[in-house]
């Protein structure tokens, strides 16, 4: 026997794991840190999960469908896209990380804005891909030249743009695509709430895919579904390096009834985009400067009558909010995200003990 464990692959020595935002236990937290949707899925989705786990509960000693084919059917009637261009995933990580493993690798970079979505980081380091970042501006605006240059294989546009808020309209994504001889994914986990997307490209363009999650819009992050709308090819590539059973039987019901009902994605997307332009006018009011926003949460940074925007300032206001069971995101590593915090939109009442709380500590 070995005196110790054996080493793990150098690469998987040298990175780190993907940090999520937290999850509290214990009840009476205002949860505004991950972007969950404030309001339930719909009731089809939990009356389609009922029949799944009663009369048709002998269905799970059965492998669920390999390719996730019902929910390709529904995903295909959404965008009217054939469902042979159509990849689900256990959420869209899942996808990203197909992606990544497919067309990523030694000797072929991952390329992403920065700041934009951490993962992408952490996927390509676990498979020796080299990493590119392409600076995103403070006023939201980026070189479409820097990214053609970049040498990327994969480049990531996450759209709308997270953490900050920024959407970039289809024409200018069109652009990109033209000029960058890679694959350009555009990871759209927030489009429901921008009106604006870029599924579009996906049929004009060979190297355009999009990617799409249930977890925000649809309310389903606790049950791990996303899909890629993929270019003639690009699918079959995908499907090789996908684990055969990725998406169990109650995830694919779950999907496929949450697609179905197209009222009430519209229902709950709208009254979050309300209560996300109250919020921003409120904050604004407050003196907190507000990006655009255009997902499901608001990017801001706190000022009051005696601080100055920092990253001390945003800790502090950080800070203040849990003290009250108010739990927001920091992003301190990155100088555009250090000095402010983004807050999911939540229900009404949960934006009013925010707000309450974000006045409270601005007069202070
Ligand atoms: C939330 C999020 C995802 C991941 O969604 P899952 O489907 O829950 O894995 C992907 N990209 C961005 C930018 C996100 O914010």
């Amino acid at each position: 026997m070995p005196a110790s464990s054996p080493l793990p692959n150098p690469l998987i020595a040298a990175m780190s794991a993907y940090a999520p935002g937290e999850q509290p236990q214990g009840e009476g937290w205002v949860k505004l840190n991950t972007n969950e949707n404030p309001y339930p899925p719909s009731a089809q989705v939990v009356q389609a999960l009922q029949e799944a786990v009663g009369v048709k509960s002998a269905n799970f000693r059965l492998y669920p469908s390999p390719d996730s084919a019902p929910v390709r059917e529904a995903v295909s009637h959404l965008h009217g896209l054939p469902a042979s261009q159509v990849v689900v995933g256990n959420g869209s990580d899942d996808i990203l990380n197909l992606l990544i493993r497919a067309y990523a690798g030694p000797g072929r970079a991952v390329g992403m804005l920065d700041p934009s979505y951490s993962l992408y980081t952490v996927l390509a380091a676990a498979q020796g891909a080299p990493l590119v970042k392409v600076p995103l501006q403070a006023d939201g605006s980026w070189s479409a030249e820097a990214i053609a240059q970049s040498g990327a294989t994969v480049f990531f546009l996450t759209n709308p743009n997270a953490p900050l808020g920024f959407v970039f309209a289809a024409s200018q994504v069109a652009l990109l695509a033209e000029r960058f001889a890679g694959l350009l994914v555009v990871d759209e986990a927030y489009a429901d709430f921008a009106g604006v997307d870029c599924v579009a490209l996906v049929k004009s363009h060979p190297n355009v895919v999009v990617t799409r999650t249930l977890s925000k819009a649809y309310a389903l992050a606790g049950l791990r579904v996303g899909y890629a709308l993929c270019p003639v090819g690009v699918a079959e590539i995908l499907h090789r390096v996908r684990d055969s059973y990725n998406l169990d039987r109650l995830a694919q019901v779950a999907a496929v009834a949450a697609l179905q009902d197209k009222t009430w994605l519209k229902v709950t997307v709208g009254k979050v985009c309300a209560t996300r332009s109250l919020v921003g006018q409120r904050l604004q009011s407050l003196g907190w400067k507000v990006n655009p926003a255009a997902g499901n949460f608001i990017f801001a940074e706190p000022r009051s009558r005696t601080r100055e925007p920092s990253l001390a300032t945003a800790a502090d206001a950080f800070e203040f909010l849990r003290a009250r069971k108010i739990l927001v995101r920091r992003f301190p590593h990155h100088p555009l995200t250090a000095t402010g915090l983004r807050i999911s939109v939540g229900t009404e009442a949960e934006m009013q003990a925010f707000l309450a709380a974000a006045e409270a500590w601005s007069q202070g």
